[in-house]
């Protein structure tokens, strides 16, 4: 399996790092072509709106778009779960295809950069604690009734997943904690389910 790793910024190379011992081969994405060629995508952290306008000249985000319509696993990190979901606040453009509203950079300064437990569902593998890492996060607002909590900060959703779309407003790939690379892998490996 080729899991494309969405690289025009932010920090993408620390996926690679994560997804390659999980035995899939890693395929940095800028191009249409590249796209194509991916069963999987990683949207990673950075800057949504740098992201936005990097992606135009190629019209990445209709063809993200298509290809997430069409079945393809997609985790969206952080600026990568702001570009995937229904609404964002202050308003910009996103692909609305996680049924969530966000709040960018909620958190303010206090949460600029910050490492917490978390609490995870069976779904990761191994319930129970993880430290996540929050960098200027998004605060999920709302979230459709098929979009799952899989993981939470207090009474806050923080990782999410509506089908084969999973979200999250930590940085998995900054830890040593490869559960929800692995989760993901297992859903994009799961064929139609
Ligand atoms: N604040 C960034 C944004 O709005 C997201 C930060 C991140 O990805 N760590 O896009």
């Amino acid at each position: 399996m080729q899991v494309g790793v969405l690289a025009l910024q932010g920090d993408w190379l620390a996926h690679g790092v994560m997804l390659t011992p999980l035995g899939v081969e890693v395929l940095p994405v800028r191009t249409a072509a590249a796209l194509e060629r991916a069963d999987a995508l990683v949207v990673p952290g950075g800057e949504s709106t740098a992201m936005l306008r990097l992606m135009e000249p190629e019209r990445l985000d209709d063809l993200i778009a298509e290809r997430i319509r069409t079945g393809m696993p997609v985790l969206g990190i952080c600026a990568g779960l702001i570009l995937l979901a229904s609404h964002v606040e202050p308003d910009q453009p996103s692909l609305g295809l996680l049924d969530v509203d966000v709040v960018r950079n909620a958190y303010g300064r206090q949460i600029h950069s910050t490492i917490v437990p978390i609490e995870v569902d069976d779904e990761l593998g191994e319930p129970g604690s993880m430290e996540a890492v929050f960098i200027r996060a998004p605060r999920i607002t709302r979230q459709g009734s098929d979009v799952k909590t899989l993981g939470r900060s207090g009474e806050e959703a923080v990782l999410v997943r509506q089908g084969r779309v999973v979200g999250a407003t930590f940085h998995p790939e900054l830890t040593s904690d490869g559960r929800v690379h692995r989760m993901f892998c297992e859903l994009a490996e799961g064929g139609d389910g």
